[in-house]
């Protein structure tokens, strides 16, 4: 099995489809959930989505859990040199989305074979992780709506760490974070004719710097609240013109969802206090959000005890990660809990352009989320 999970895993890693378009990807993963006869399949959810469910075979469930991978690749070029390398320029697995599909899809074949009393398990493989906006998309699905759920669980896997080891941590897992894009619109004209343009380069100019003053309360608040200006456009290399368009953006980070709405606010108000001055339209747009993910104490619980029986090492972390994780998303819907996988400490790193998943773990995060459906099984049984 494993082998042929593996064979899996490095067959989507050579066709990699970005964030909303895996309409390839969720194909191929609809035709081999159907090997494992699932008692249900939904596809085109939230886009291009793919969900399974497994019924309780013995008795009337009592429970309801849902496993979640991620369809999508991202926006590098892949320099790994392996043999089963992206055949797609500019796009690859590079942040091991591969093996998180073939781990689901492992457990969809043990699923197949095993029965868990009194417990229904969801097997969903999400659209659109890396842009944010994929878990948003299947939660605003009417057949996804109409699910009900005890709990939602995933992995990441997470180089730099030791390989097999399991990182958790109850509340806050992975930060919240939101780009700010802002765009002015002036008057562009010729460079010899200034007076007759409207050339934003001197408010962006400001406005990156008033951006860093005005912040500087929200960085010193919490060492993970971040703040950075991550783009500037303005005209051409074409020195015969006086642009009139320019476009800025910010990219904020933090634990805390409430930190981060006050600190767009500040943005905003700056934009304001900025635009007086223009003539000509200044707009601002809030793009690729992500929900802090915060994780339900009960669900890490029964993590670390399905970690005890697969004899895994296990580090509960003091600091959420400064990154984020659309996974955050599902507390809409019911509690959560999204762990780590060590991939090994001298593994690339993840969205480098030499990463590529590390196909041992895909039996560990079988095992662990076989695991969690016992725990929810004999839970039943207890009550
Ligand atoms: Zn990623
Ligand atoms: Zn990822």
């Amino acid at each position: 099995m494993t082998n042929h999970l593996v064979n899996l895993r490095k067959e989507l890693h050579q066709h990699p489809e970005l964030s909303g378009q895996e309409e390839k990807t969720a194909e191929r993963i609809a035709e081999e959930l159907s090997k494992c006869s699932p008692d249900e399949i939904l596809t085109g959810l939230g886009g291009t989505g793919v969900l399974a469910k497994f019924s309780s075979k013995e008795d009337k469930a009592k429970q309801a859990i849902l496993f979640r991978a991620e369809l999508d690749a991202i926006a590098v070029q892949e320099e790994t040199g392996k043999e089963y390398q992206s055949q797609k320029d500019g796009v690859m697995h590079g942040c091991g989305h591969d093996g998180h599909m073939a781990i689901l899809m492992g457990l969809a074949h043990m699923l197949k074979k095993e029965s868990y009393p009194g417990l229904d398990v969801f097997l969903l493989f999400q659209p659109a992780e890396e842009n944010g906006e994929g878990a948003a998309r299947v939660l605003a699905d009417q057949r996804f709506q109409k699910i009900e759920l005890n709990h939602a669980f995933a992995l990441h896997n997470l180089p730099g760490y030791p390989e097999h080891s399991v990182l958790i941590k109850p509340g806050v897992f992975a930060a919240a974070s939101v780009g700010v894009d802002i765009h002015f619109k002036g008057k562009t004209s010729h460079a010899a004719y200034p007076e007759q343009g409207s050339n934003p380069s001197l408010l962006i100019a400001e406005m990156v710097s008033m951006v860093n003053e005005k912040l500087r309360s929200f960085r010193q608040n919490n060492p993970l609240n971040k703040a950075v200006n991550s783009y500037i456009r303005l005209g051409e290399q074409a020195f015969g013109i006086n642009p009139g368009i320019g476009k800025l953006g910010f990219t904020l980070r933090s634990p805390s969802d409430k930190q981060l709405g006050q600190a767009v606010e500040t943005i905003r108000e700056i934009g304001e206090e900025i635009s007086s001055n223009f003539e000509g339209t200044l707009k601002i747009f809030e793009v690729e959000p992500f929900a802090a993910t915060i994780n339900s104490e009960k669900g890490v619980e029964i993590v670390k005890n399905a970690t005890m029986e697969s004899v895994v090492e296990i580090s509960e972390l003091d600091e959420p990660f400064p990154w984020s994780e659309d996974f955050g998303e599902y507390r809409k819907k019911s509690p959560i809990t999204l762990f780590g996988l060590g991939a090994g400490e001298n593994s690339p790193a993840l969205h480098s352009e030499t990463y590529d998943f590390n196909d041992r773990l895909i039996e560990t995060g079988i095992e662990l989320f076989r695991a969690i459906c016992m725990h929810y099984s004999s839970e039943k049984e207890k009550a």
